[in-house]
């Protein structure tokens, strides 16, 4: 009979040293038994951030310091290299990689800091090169533990745009690229260990999907390639009711929809990148969330219908580092379009839009955007409408960083009367504020603005207000794998 074709895709924190690769190594050697496996890994921990900020000084004219960085990436692989690796030829020709990709590092920084400009194709180039690293090192080491494997570097594979930074996938190019590339490895059980977070234009442009976009990576992969199900391995037990450092009781949820997940990514549970589900939907392909630290915990699984029966809340999250940009003034009600100028303003510093509210009066449009797009939105909502802020047509642009926003997110929230009241009033006994209030017409997520001095307090009173912290009776954990 066919194996099964499972996608494992090994986070940053679960190749983060040696040891962690190790267990890594008897995760996949366990599951090759029965499954053909595909993996996928991200750079070790740290790595994808340090290569950033070599190229940022760089830029600022800084050789020196962008060369150490680098050193300290040398020490961080030779490191786990000598601790994994035993075989000398495998040493050896693993430490040439690594020199090798190391001198690319070195030659881009080094070409950045000579013309004092950091392009976001160079800025890609350096960031990819953490995958670039560790996929080799996960191959050689699962060798070592007797599995067959081959390092495959993912600009083979996953065809994208050329949207440097945050590339989006050709999906039909990138499953030939996978029939031609991985399927025969797959059929000689070979296990392939793929560098996450990266792609190539069709003219061969290695791009990025966006920092956290190796679980986009495993999906992507997982689609073009039909698996039968993907495994995000990370450093916590599946998707939890809400953020444990902020609410203690928080537990894992056994199961929860693709848009349930989709809608928790999206704000700022850290489990998933925002896009990880897109590429299987419509193949129905089961993402599992699951902790390489605790691998018997069955963790979460990510399916079309998710558990269905639970309530109506499934779970909480939170975002705090966004910005509330307000364009305003009685003089906008008379004034067309102001809704569509402003949006497509954002579109066009490409800002990402996280919640949209509007008073019924017209008095005030406001939204909320990632802090770090706020700065260029409002200075670009300034240039567009500056004839119209000039005539007081539009009294304010203003932006205010200092809050946060709280979702609530479930599924069967749709119809069941009374989760909003249920919400706001567990808000207003604890004396919490509201600025704004969005429900998308999906009704899977109530989202509120919130002073982000009151952010904690605010998920507390909710979590209590409709029991997260309790297993519903009719919830039943899927099988572990
Ligand atoms: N290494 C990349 C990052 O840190 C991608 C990933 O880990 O998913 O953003
Ligand atoms: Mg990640």
């Amino acid at each position: 009979m066919k194996k099964q074709l499972q996608v494992m895709k090994f986070g940053g924190t679960s190749v983060g040293d040696a040891s962690c690769i190790a267990r890594v190594c008897e995760i996949v050697k366990e599951a090759s038994r029965d499954h053909s496996i595909l993996v996928v890994v991200s750079a070790m921990s740290g790595v994808t951030n340090r290569l950033i900020e070599a190229a940022t000084r760089a830029e600022a004219g800084e050789r020196d310091n962008a060369a150490l960085l680098i050193d300290a990436l040398r020490k961080q692989h030779d490191v786990a290299l000598n601790a994994l690796i035993h075989d000398p030829e495998t040493r050896k020709r693993l430490s040439a990689r690594i020199e090798e990709l190391l001198k690319e590092a070195t030659r881009l920084c080094d070409g950045t800091a000579l013309i004092r400009e950091l392009t976001p194709r160079t800025l890609d180039s350096v960031s990819s090169l953490g995958e670039r690293l560790s996929a080799p090192l996960v191959a050689a080491a699962l060798k070592e533990c007797g599995v067959e494997t081959e390092a495959v570097e993912a600009t083979e594979l996953i065809v994208t745009d050329g949207y440097h930074g945050a590339a989006e996938p050709a999906i039909e190019r990138t499953r030939e690229r996978c029939e031609v590339r991985l399927r025969p490895l797959l059929q000689k059980e070979i296990v392939p260990v793929v560098t996450g977070f990266i792609g190539a234009t069709p003219e061969g442009v290695l791009t990025t999907l966006g920092r956290g976009g190796s679980d986009y990576s495993a999906t992507i992969l997982g689609a073009a390639i039909s698996a039968d199900e993907i495994i995000i391995w990370t450093d916590v037990n599946g998707v939890l009711s809400a953020d444990p450092r902020l609410v203690p009781e928080a537990r894992t949820i056994p199961e929860i929809s693709y848009r349930e997940a989709a809608e928790l990514a999206y704000f700022g549970a850290k489990v998933l990148h925002p896009k990880t589900l897109r590429a299987v939907i419509a193949a129905e392909i089961p993402v599992w969330i699951r902790n390489t630290f605790e691998p018997r915990n069955p963790g979460t699984k990510i399916t079309l219908k998710g558990s269905g029966f639970t309530l109506g809340v499934k779970a909480l999250t939170a975002i705090k580092d966004v910005s509330l940009i307000a364009v305003g003034g009685p003089g906008i009600v008379g004034l067309p379009d102001v809704v569509g100028r402003t949006f497509s303003t954002t579109a066009s510093v490409r800002a990402n839009v996280l919640l949209i509210s509007q008073s019924s009066s017209q008095n005030d449009i406001c939204f909320i955007v990632a802090s770090t797009d706020a700065k260029r939105t409002v200075e670009a909502l300034r240039q567009q409408f500056a004839q119209d802020l000039a005539h007081h047509k539009v009294e304010h642009i203003t932006l205010d960083p200092n809050i946060a926003i709280v979702a609530v997110v479930g599924e069967n929230m749709r119809g069941t009367v009374g989760m909003a009241g249920r919400t706001f009033s567990a808000l207003g006994r604890e004396e919490v504020n509201i600025i704004a209030i969005a429900q998308g017409s999906s009704e899977s997520n109530i989202s509120f603005v919130v002073a982000s001095q009151h952010m904690s307090k605010a998920l507390a009173a909710v979590h209590r207000e409709f029991s997260l912290d309790m297993r519903n009776a009719n919830e039943s954990a899927p099988a572990a794998k």
